[in-house]
C-alpha cells in the first residue's frame, strides 16, 4: 500500500489501537507495547519495534503509516541540522527549524521547534514569506506531530520547547491545532508551558480559549500598536481591531495565569518610532505582557527593511524606560528565525525552476 494509502497512526487513540490489536487476535498487552514503542520510546518505523512479534510489526506496517509528512533532505538543509523539509502528501512544503538561543535559567543554550500549522497562509500580512504563497490548505493534526519526529534522538526529543509559529495562522486551523497540541503534550508528556502557540491575532478564538481552558503559552504578533500602524501591515486588523484584541488578550492571560509574549517586528519607518513605542508600553504594562522585538528579516520581492541598529536600540531603551518586560533579539537569532516561513518558499520557487516553470504566487 503507498504510504499515503494508510491510515495516520496518531489519529488512533488507546482504545481503537486495543480494538486494532483485538482484532488481530492478539492479547491486550501489545497495545501498551505499540503505545510505549511510539509516545515513550520514540521508535517512529513499525520495523525496528524489536519487543513485537513479527507478524504484528508487519500488519501494523501495512495499515498505518506514523509519520504523515515525509521529510526530504532538501538541496538547502543539507549541511544544516537544525533544519527539516518535509514534502506533503498531494504536494507542497513545510519546513520546520530549530532556533537556539542561550538559556539564563541554565546558561547553557535552549533549543526551540518552530512548527507549521498551514500549507501558506490566507492572512495576507504584507511583510511575511509567507503571504506570497497564498493559502492552500490546513495541516492535519498528523501532519502538525510528524514535524517533530525527525528530531527524536535516542528515546528523546532533541529540542526543549515548542512554537507554533512556522507557516500558516494556528487559530484559523483551530481543531487540528489543538489536537495536535494534545497529542504532544497528553501522549508524548511535552509540558505545556514549553509549548508556545503564536497568532496575529484572531480576537474570538482567542476568547474561545480562554474561556475553554488554553494550557499552552500564548504569543500575539502585534507588529503595530495602533490601529493604524496595524492596519498598514496586518489586514487581520480590519476584522480584529486592538479594541477587540486586546480585552481577549487580557481574558486569555487571566485565565490562564500565563505571561503572554506580544511579538513586535521592528520595520523601518512603519512601526519605529518613538511614539510607536509610547503605545506599545502601555498595551504591554497593562497586560502585564513581555515584548519580544525582533529586527525584520528582509524579505526577497517586498519593499520593508530593518531599522538601523542605533534605532533598534533606542526603541528598546524606550520601552525598558517605561519598565516594560523586554527583549530585543540579536542579530543572529533573527537570522535563524529567517528560516522560519521562508524556508519552504524558497524550495518551492527552486522547485518550480527545476520543473522550467516559473514562481507564481
Ligand atoms: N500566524 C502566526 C504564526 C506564523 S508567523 C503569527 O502571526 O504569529 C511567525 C512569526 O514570524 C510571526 O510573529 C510573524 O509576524 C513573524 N514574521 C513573518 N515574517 C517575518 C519577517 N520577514 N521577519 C521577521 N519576522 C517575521
Amino acid at each position: 500500500m503507498p504510504e499515503s494509502a494508510k491510515k495516520p497512526f496518531f489519529d488512533l487513540d488507546f482504545d481503537s489501537l486495543s480494538s486494532e490489536i483485538a482484532e488481530a487476535g492478539l492479547p491486550k498487552f501489545r497495545a501498551k507495547q505499540v503505545w510505549e514503542a511510539v509516545y515513550e520510546k520514540k521508535i517512529f518505523d513499525f520495523a525496528k519495534m524489536s519487543s513485537l512479534p513479527a507478524a504484528l510489526r508487519e500488519r501494523l506496517k501495512q495499515r498505518y503509516a506514523i509519520s504523515a509528512a515525509e521529510p526530504v533532505g532538501g538541496k538547502i538543509s543539507a549541511d544544516e541540522t537544525g533544519k527539516r523539509l518535509f514534502e506533503l502528501s498531494g504536494g507542497g512544503f513545510v519546513e520546520c527549524v530549530i532556533l537556539e538561543a542561550p538559556d539564563d535559567e541554565s546558561g547553557g543554550i535552549r533549543k526551540t521547534l518552530c512548527v507549521s500549522t498551514q500549507l501558506g497562509c490566507a492572512q495576507g500580512c504584507k511583510f511575511c514569506a509567507s503571504t506570497a504563497r497564498g493559502f492552500k490548505r490546513n495541516l492535519s493534526s498528523p501532519e502538525i506531530v510528524s514535524q517533530l519526529l525527525p528530531f527524536a534522538e535516542g528515546g528523546r526529543f532533541a529540542f526543549e520547547n515548542i512554537v507554533v509559529m512556522g507557516m500558516g495562522e494556528p487559530l484559523a486551523n483551530f481543531d487540528n491545532v489543538m489536537k495536535a497540541l494534545h497529542i504532544i503534550n497528553a501522549r508524548f508528556g511535552f509540558g505545556a508551558q514549553r509549548i508556545t502557540l503564536s497568532t496575529c491575532g484572531i480576537a474570538d478564538k482567542i476568547s474561545e480559549l480562554a474561556s475553554s481552558g488554553f494550557p499552552y503559552r500564548l504569543a500575539v504578533s502585534l507588529h503595530g500598536a495602533t490601529n493604524e500602524a496595524r492596519d498598514k501591515i496586518m489586514p487581520v486588523n480590519r476584522r480584529f481591531p486592538l479594541e477587540k484584541l486586546i480585552p481577549a488578550v487580557r481574558e486569555l492571560a487571566k485565565a490562564s495565569g500565563r505571561m503572554v509574549t506580544l511579538e513586535y517586528i521592528l520595520i523601518d519607518k512603519i512601526n519605529d518610532s518613538f511614539k510607536d513605542a509610547d503605545e506599545l508600553a502601555k498595551i504591554a504594562l497593562s497586560l502585564r505582557a513581555h515584548v519580544n522585538l525582533i529586527p525584520y528579516n528582509t524579505v526577497e520581492g517586498l519593499p520593508w527593511r530593518r531599522p538601523s541598529p542605533q534605532r533598534r536600540k533606542a526603541f528598546f531603551n524606550a520601552l525598558k524606560g517605561k519598565n516594560v518586560s523586554c527583549t530585543l533579539r540579536r542579530e543572529k537569532g533573527s537570522d535563524i528565525e529567517a528560516a522560519c516561513g521562508q524556508l519552504a518558499l524558497v524550495t518551492e520557487r527552486a522547485k518550480s525552476a527545476e520543473n522550467g516553470g516559473e514562481f507564481r504566487p
